[in-house]
Protein backbone atom coordinates (compact mmCIF):
# COMPACT_ATOMS: atom_id res chain seq x y z
CA UNK A 1 0.00 0.00 0.00
CA UNK A 2 1.29 3.63 -0.53
CA UNK A 3 0.09 6.64 0.88
CA UNK A 4 0.25 9.90 -0.28
CA UNK A 5 1.54 12.89 1.61
CA UNK A 6 0.10 16.03 1.03
CA UNK A 7 3.79 17.46 1.86
CA UNK A 8 5.84 14.77 0.76
CA UNK A 9 4.00 12.79 -2.22
CA UNK A 10 3.36 9.36 -2.65
CA UNK A 11 5.73 7.34 -0.52
CA UNK A 12 5.44 3.38 0.53
CA UNK A 13 3.82 2.58 3.65
CA UNK A 14 6.62 2.21 5.11
CA UNK A 15 7.06 5.67 5.89
CA UNK A 16 3.68 5.59 8.17
CA UNK A 17 2.66 4.69 11.70
CA UNK A 18 -1.05 3.73 12.22
CA UNK A 19 -2.48 5.80 14.91
CA UNK A 20 -5.77 5.03 14.99
CA UNK A 21 -9.53 5.14 13.71
CA UNK A 22 -10.71 8.65 13.14
CA UNK A 23 -13.61 8.60 15.45
CA UNK A 24 -15.64 11.59 16.68
CA UNK A 25 -15.31 12.49 19.86
CA UNK A 26 -18.15 12.56 22.24
CA UNK A 27 -19.52 15.93 24.08
CA UNK A 28 -19.88 16.45 27.46
CA UNK A 29 -18.74 14.94 30.19
CA UNK A 30 -16.84 11.31 31.45
CA UNK A 31 -20.00 8.78 30.51
CA UNK A 32 -20.26 5.43 28.07
CA UNK A 33 -20.23 7.59 25.30
CA UNK A 34 -16.21 8.36 26.29
CA UNK A 35 -15.81 4.76 27.76
CA UNK A 36 -16.61 3.58 23.92
CA UNK A 37 -14.40 6.29 23.09
CA UNK A 38 -11.42 5.60 24.53
CA UNK A 39 -11.38 1.35 24.90
CA UNK A 40 -13.78 0.42 22.20
CA UNK A 41 -12.89 -0.55 18.66
CA UNK A 42 -14.31 -1.94 15.88
CA UNK A 43 -12.54 -4.30 13.05
CA UNK A 44 -14.79 -3.18 9.96
CA UNK A 45 -14.16 -4.77 6.51
CA UNK A 46 -14.40 -1.84 3.84
CA UNK A 47 -14.44 1.95 4.01
CA UNK A 48 -12.87 3.53 7.17
CA UNK A 49 -11.43 6.49 8.22
CA UNK A 50 -8.11 6.34 10.24
CA UNK A 51 -5.35 8.41 11.39
CA UNK A 52 -1.87 7.99 9.99
CA UNK A 53 1.45 9.48 10.72
CA UNK A 54 4.29 10.22 8.07
CA UNK A 55 6.56 9.45 11.08
CA UNK A 56 9.60 8.64 8.21
CA UNK A 57 8.95 11.75 6.43
CA UNK A 58 7.63 15.49 7.65
CA UNK A 59 5.62 13.75 10.66
CA UNK A 60 2.65 15.44 9.66
CA UNK A 61 -0.60 13.64 10.70
CA UNK A 62 -2.91 12.71 8.11
CA UNK A 63 -6.20 11.92 7.83
CA UNK A 64 -6.90 8.37 5.50
CA UNK A 65 -9.58 6.87 4.33
CA UNK A 66 -9.88 3.80 2.72
CA UNK A 67 -11.18 0.10 2.11
CA UNK A 68 -9.51 -2.11 4.51
CA UNK A 69 -10.49 -5.15 2.02
CA UNK A 70 -8.89 -4.18 -1.07
CA UNK A 71 -6.42 -0.91 0.63
CA UNK A 72 -8.22 1.15 -1.98
CA UNK A 73 -7.59 4.75 -0.88
CA UNK A 74 -10.25 7.02 -1.44
CA UNK A 75 -8.69 10.57 0.25
CA UNK A 76 -5.79 11.93 2.00
CA UNK A 77 -5.65 15.09 3.82
CA UNK A 78 -4.13 16.74 6.32
CA UNK A 79 -5.73 15.63 10.15
CA UNK A 80 -6.43 19.34 10.67
CA UNK A 81 -7.95 19.83 7.09
CA UNK A 82 -10.43 16.69 7.77
CA UNK A 83 -12.55 16.91 10.87
CA UNK A 84 -13.67 13.13 11.87
ZN1 LIG B 1 5.05 13.83 4.55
Amino acid sequence: MRLTCPHCGERDLREFVYGGAALARPSGDWGPDWDAYVHLRENPAGRSREYWQHGSGCAAWLLVERDTVTHEIYAVTLAGEGAA
